[in-house]
């Protein structure tokens, strides 16, 4: 037994129906946003809200608060029991930090924002969001300052999503990666090895044919449909609503087929992370993945390492032919090419393995700023033209392109977007370690046989849950914590070996 301690046992007693509202959320947001019928919202939102009230109230009983706060340092416990507790631990410290007038102040102006974003982004007409983007770096501000931190007030946010993360932390990690990827993206935009378009971008594709594809290759790669759907949803999403009940959902644009399969190829990482977690977890707060940063790893690692690679185009090639007619005019190579084409960009959703971080660098830059109270929306708005300009060479014409592009900010989620770039780290540092420890790695992709692919993360990544915090499991599992080398190894020898 994982649980033993008979004080631990009763702790999970007390928060089976933690999982269990949770369970019902989960479905709740699922169904939001894949067959609820559209006048739903309304209804929908203020449920879930009681709901996320009723939770707060039940986390902070003091059947839960006492025995955890009791047991924070106690010998006794094995490594699931001390996962239990400093989950626990967290919740409750943010929890009863945020004031819920102030809670409640975020979901109701986040809440109101949205559709503002949504019409400004569409218009183009910033001044629509700009009031609610000021009145919520305000807010979130406030937040930050109840939650506490040491050095730096953007790190309580950043910890709320990536356990222990710093500001000091991201700006190392970009000091280390932003000059490199810039080598490697002049070199490859001079030498032209790989494109900035290709024609396949144009190309439409019937909706069937790529569902098939979809599905054969999610069948390829060990997604178990008997525990796992794939539904259509505007923005792809994976939702873990129990260990054996994981949800993917892709999206269907009618042209440029690599966007749908390698998002589709991205949600399955994300949820064999959820479906691999050891049974013996079930039901407990350490049954989910540990922070957004290792589970977009996971993710990234699917797509990028293996999905973009030579191996896997050549596998998956004759899948692709014998569902797209359009295929036949193509070889392997101009594939690869097609699914690897780099091109400084806008748009971070639209960018390839090269310059994406730089997206992420320029909105780290920008939040920090924010939670400094030196930048208002306005100026978030302007400086971000300049930004992307000196970064990439592109500059918006419009805010849609720039500031308006990202949800985030309208959810109040500042802190979140670093997140991103440890998973982009973190993928290449677990694939230098995984060609080394399965000697036919590259072979085993060749051969579209990934089980012991799915086994050799299961023990390293998947199995622990939340058991420990993120640099804790690298170490634990890799010998060392977070280190950004392996990335700019691993864009060295893709993009210019
Ligand atoms: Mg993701």
């Amino acid at each position: 037994m994982v649980f033993e301690h008979p004080k631990i046992k009763e702790l999970l007693d007390y928060t089976r129906v933690l999982w269990a509202l949770h369970h019902a959320q989960s479905v709740m947001s699922w169904d939001s946003e894949t067959y609820m019928p559209r006048e739903g919202v309304r209804d929908r939102s203020l449920a879930m809200a009681e709901l996320a009230a009723l939770y707060q109230k039940l986390l902070l009983r003091d059947e839960v608060v006492k025995p955890v706060e009791e047991l924070l340092d106690n010998e006794d416990l094995n490594d699931y029991e001390r996962g239990v507790v400093r989950v626990l631990h967290r919740s409750i410290r943010i929890m009863k930090a945020l004031p819920p007038k102030l809670v409640m102040e975020i979901a109701k102006t986040t809440e109101e924002a949205r559709p503002y974003w949504k019409e400004a982004r569409d218009k183009n007409k910033f001044e629509l969001f700009e009031p609610y983007l000021d009145k919520i770096i305000k807010l979130v501000i406030e937040a930050a300052d109840y939650i506490g931190y040491e050095e730096h007030r953007y790190d309580a946010l950043l910890d709320r999503y990536e356990e222990g993360l710093t500001k000091a932390r991201v700006e190392e990690m970009f000091n280390y990666i932003e000059p490199r990827i810039r080598r490697v993206l002049d070199r490859v935009l001079s030498e032209g090895r790989y494109p900035q378009n290709h024609e396949l971008e144009e190309v439409k594709y019937e909706v069937e044919a790529m569902e098939r594809v979809n599905k054969t290759i999610l069948e390829k790669l060990g997604y178990p449909f008997e525990r796992g759907r794939l539904d259509v949803s505007a923005h792809p999403f994976t939702i873990g609503i129990g260990l054996d009940d994981v949800r993917i959902t892709t999206r269907y644009e009618g042209k440029d087929f690599k966007r749908t399969l390698y998002s589709t190829i991205h949600e399955f990482g994300h949820a064999l992370y959820d479906l691999q977690i050891d049974k013996r977890l079930r039901m407990t707060p350490v049954a989910h993945g540990v922070s957004l940063g290792i589970h977009e790893s996971q993710s990234r690692f699917w797509e990028n390492v293996i999905g973009r690679s030579m191996a896997f185009v050549e596998a998956i090639y004759p899948i692709l032919r014998d569902n797209l007619d359009f295929i036949n005019g193509y070889g392997i190579d101009e594939l690869y090419y097609y699914f690897n084409t780099v091109k400084p960009s806008l748009i971070r959703v639209e960018a390839d393995e090269v310059t994406y971080n730089l997206h992420i660098l320029l909105r780290f830059k920008l939040e920090v700023k924010m939670m400094e109270g030196e930048y208002k929306a306005r100026d978030v708005a302007e400086v971000w033209n300049d930004e992307i300009e000196r970064l990439l060479g592109v500059r918006p014409k419009t805010y849609s392109e720039g500031v308006l592009q990202d949800i985030h900010w309208s959810m109040g989620s500042i802190g979140y977007f670093p997140t991103y770039t440890i998973g982009n780290l973190v993928a290449a540092q677990i694939y230098s370690h995984i060609k080394r420890d399965l000697k036919d790695f590259t072979e085993l992709v060749s051969g579209l046989r990934f089980e012991p692919v799915r086994e050799y993360l299961r023990e390293k990544i998947h199995k622990w849950g939340a058991t420990y915090p993120p640099e804790e499991l690298l170490r634990r599992s890799f010998g060392e914590p977070m280190n950004p080398k392996y990335f700019i190894e691993y864009l060295e020898s893709k993009y210019l070996g």
